[in-house]
């Protein structure tokens, strides 16, 4: 595999060593014909402004960049401001992307979507978008997953969708890929894969940033336009890490931006315990790169490379793998990521909720504890945007038994 790796180093798709397109061979014709149509969307002036339509009068953009003038008081430090992604139909950001593939289906002639969902957020997006543009919506669930959001499977049967439960495995979104893959390999001339974030095989890490990026465009004439300056530090969940590098990308190139990306640290440090893939330095065990599911990243994996099961008490970033432009971003030392536990998770949707009135996503709130943790190293002239890249709603069972 080294060689492999070694001669498609400057591949498309790659992002130095990580990325790729590791699949079996009836995959390969697929993506080609996906790489070619979403090459061809991105010139393609009506499939650009029917995107920028349902962006607008469908999700709801542009969201506000809101300062967060109680909790940047009440923390003391940085100058806070929210980019609020939670206020999009359907809860969070992942309807970004769901519009653009969505968009993509009807182009290339497919009626028929699969999609994979963990929190339910992804599979809800999926079966808004699939119903608003007349399509059929499959969606792949694993069936601990269900239990644990059981108001976004209601939601996607409502909205026409067929939620199939995954039971194999640890019964979360990895399972749920699989099936969905299974699935497109058997159905790919009628069917296409929306997949959910910036994972799989080429060109899905690229295709899904590239769909997610509006988020820092926007974000960063907001904050000109508001301080007259850039961000000195952008601070983001990471499950997949779309909405990360949504609001990551259009900030790549200004060098005196800071990134920290925010894993789920779960219970502690032991594999097995949490789904930090790059927060290493802080004792998290288990990950090394490796492929899963089309794509060579960083992997949480046994000694002998079996994927390991992984925990957090939000089922949004609790996935082995992460998107492999995350972990070249991580090896140039360009982005940086930690881990934070659940029960800082907690204590910072309490604190947000209080503070400015907004029930943040379980996923959402790791961001918040990661600022708060990294208080000490940031001081009052600092700038922070943070992305709130879902709400609450679907964890009110969580935080209602556990705070
Ligand atoms: C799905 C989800 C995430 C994690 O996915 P990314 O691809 O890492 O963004 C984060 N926040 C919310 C609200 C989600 O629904």
């Amino acid at each position: 595999m080294s060689s492999t790796l070694h001669s498609a180093t400057f591949a498309p798709g790659r992002f130095g060593p990580y990325g790729g397109r590791y699949v079996p061979e009836t995959l390969v014709v697929p993506l080609f014909e996906l790489e070619r149509a979403y090459e061809a969307a991105k010139t393609d002036a009506r499939f650009q402004t029917e995107f920028a339509d349902l962006l607008k009068n469908f999700a709801g953009r542009p969201t506000p960049l809101q300062f967060a003038s109680r909790l940047t008081a009440h923390l003391g430090g940085p100058r806070i401001y929210l980019k609020r992604e939670d206020l999009l139909h359907t809860g969070a950001h992942k309807i970004n992307n769901a519009i653009g593939q969505g968009l993509l289906a009807v182009k290339m002639g497919k009626p028929r979507i699969v999609a994979e969902t963990g929190a339910g957020q992804h599979g809800v997006a999926s079966a808004s978008v699939a119903a608003h543009l007349g399509l059929e919506c499959v969606v792949y669930m694993g069936t601990e997953d269900m239990a644990r959001q059981a108001l976004n499977v209601s939601r996607m049967r409502m909205l026409g969708a067929q939620v199939v439960g995954v039971d194999s495995g640890s019964r979360t979104l990895k399972d749920a890929i699989n099936e969905a893959m299974r699935d497109w390999v058997t159905n790919v001339r009628n069917t296409h894969y929306l997949l959910g974030s910036v994972l799989g095989a080429h060109p899905y890490p690229t295709m899904v940033r590239d769909f997610q990026s509006v988020i820092g465009r926007e974000a960063r004439e907001q904050v000109l336009a508001a301080e007259k300056r850039l961000p000195t530090h952008l601070f983001a969940c990471v499950g997949g890490g779309s909405n990360a590098i949504g609001l990551f990308h259009q900030f790549l190139g200004d060098l005196s931006v800071k990134m920290v990306g925010i894993e789920a640290g779960g219970r502690g440090g032991q594999l097995g315990e949490h789904a930090a893939r790059l927060a290493s330095a802080q004792g998290f065990t288990g990950a090394r790169p490796g492929v899963l599911q089309g794509t060579y990243t960083y992997i949480l994996q046994t000694e002998d490379g079996q994927i390991a099961t992984t925990h957090s008490i939000s089922a949004g970033l609790d996935y082995p793998a992460i998107g492999p432009e995350h972990a070249w971003l991580a090896d140039q030392g360009r982005a940086e990521y930690a881990a934070v536990s659940d029960s800082a998770a907690l204590d910072a949707a309490r604190l947000l909720s209080r503070t400015e009135g907004i029930i943040p996503a379980l996923e959402s709130a790791h961001a918040i504890a990661g600022l708060i943790e990294r208080l000490p190293r940031l001081s009052a002239n600092d700038l922070v945007i943070l992305n709130l890249s879902g709400r609450g709603d679907k964890d009110m069972d969580t935080y209602s038994r556990l705070l």
